[in-house]
């Protein structure tokens, strides 16, 4: 359509009176455009309107279940829309207080975008260490930076053990001392906004209901950074990774790593990752800088900040380690995710848009969801009648049982 094109190039002022007359049409995508529309002419009260209720409209549909509710990327657009505007009209504080007010503070710390997304993006590297350390580790070079001068740096680390011991509102109160030293300091922000959602959210409540397990040696060859972690974060990294466990051996024997990153790290820190900075991926509007988590073919990450996020938002880690294990594959496995690839693309209405992308999100996506319902999780949006994605959780179940593929 005409507003798309002209928001598209960059004129998007001209797009508002094109589609003023048709505000008031119960279409939140119109609501959408004309807020964007707005924002480009820098009306920024009538874009804030439009925003707020198509952010109402979404909210109300995930009340509802997601059926016919925009997807995970559309939402987070609109939200960001939201927030941006907000920003500008009251300032930051007043975007965590108006999440706060619809009662989903910052559903996971990608969501916190407004407040680090753009700092992660426009950064160089900041970080210290790009390996995660222990808690007392992480304290200790907190301490040492702060001696040295380096407050936001100290600060950013100190919160973040804080964090880790589950003191929340010391972790809260650290981040924000750590962003007020360094307000372009990634790392506070980010940091500060999964303290605010593992609070808001109850992460430790809800971790503590995945049961303990030991990590088989092969795990632990995987995820190197398995001896820096906490009790809670060895419980996610189990319950995420142990129904893939059949694959665990081809995952080593290839040096197949996962990692887990420390707050102030980004996947385009690491040097095997250092490629991708600055790129884009084809279908996706995000800068892979400002990501959390990622995958290649080698390797994984996921950010600490994120770890303990269970929500139907979250697992991260699990998402990213689904797509390190579907390339270490047998064909025969393989060949059944494609098959119900396939099937999924004739019922599209039951699946997310961001997983009929293609079969690597496919299989990582239901990947978490069969995490939610294997753990008693609410899946956050209702199961099909007939059957379609059982039939694909039950494919994911058998996964577990079947014999490793280099058995024999
Ligand atoms: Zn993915």
């Amino acid at each position: 359509m005409l507003a798309q094109l002209l928001l598209e190039h960059g004129q998007g002022h001209e797009a508002a009176p094109v589609l003023e007359p048709f505000r008031d049409e119960p279409d939140p995508r119109i609501w959408f455009l004309l807020a964007q529309a707005y924002f480009a002419g820098n009306q920024l009260e009538k874009a804030r309107e439009l925003a707020a209720r198509a952010v109402a409209w979404h909210d109300a549909q995930m009340k509802r279940g997601w059926t016919g509710a925009w997807d995970r990327d559309e939402a987070t657009e609109v939200g960001q829309l939201h927030d941006e505007l907000v920003a500008r009209l009251e300032g930051e504080e007043a975007v965590v207080h108006d999440h706060a007010q619809r009662g989903r503070l910052i559903a996971h710390a990608v969501n916190f975008k407004l407040l680090a997304g753009k700092l992660t993006a426009e950064s160089p590297r900041i970080a210290p260490t790009l390996r995660l350390g222990s808690i007392e580790e992480t304290k200790a070079l907190g301490e040492k930076l702060l001696a040295e001068g380096k407050t936001a740096e100290g600060l950013c680390q100190l919160a973040t053990a804080e964090l880790r011991r589950e003191r929340l509102s010391s972790a809260i109160s650290l981040f924000e001392q750590a962003r007020e030293a360094s307000p372009s300091h990634f790392g506070a922000a980010f940091g500060y906004g999964a303290a605010l959602a593992t609070e808001h959210e109850n992460h430790f409540g809800l971790v503590a209901r995945l049961p303990a397990s030991d990590a088989p040696e092969a795990l632990q060859r995987i995820v190197p950074d398995w001896p820096a972690l906490t009790r809670a974060e060895g419980r996610v990294v189990c319950a995420s990774a142990l129904p893939l466990e059949r694959f665990f051996l081809a995952l080593a024997e290839r040096g197949a790593v996962m990692r887990i990153l420390p707050m102030d790290v980004r996947p385009v820190d690491l040097p095997e990752l250092q490629e991708l900075a600055g790129e884009r991926a084809d279908d996706d509007h995000r800068s892979f800088a400002a990501l959390h988590g990622l995958a290649s073919d080698r390797i994984a990450v996921a950010s600490i900040g994120e770890l303990l996020d269970v929500t139907p938002e979250g697992w991260t880690f699990a998402h990213e380690l689904a797509h390190l294990a579907h390339g270490s594959m047998p064909d025969s496995v393989a060949e059944g995710i494609t098959a119900l690839f396939q099937r999924a693309k004739k019922h599209r209405w039951i699946w997310r848009q961001y997983q009929l992308r293609n079969e690597n999100e496919f299989f990582a996506v239901a990947y978490t969801d069969f995490l939610l319902l294997k753990y008693g999780f609410e899946l956050g949006r209702e199961k099909d009648d007939e059957g379609e994605m059982q039939r694909v959780f039950d494919f994911i179940a058998g996964l577990q049982a079947a014999p490793p593929p280099n058995a024999g």
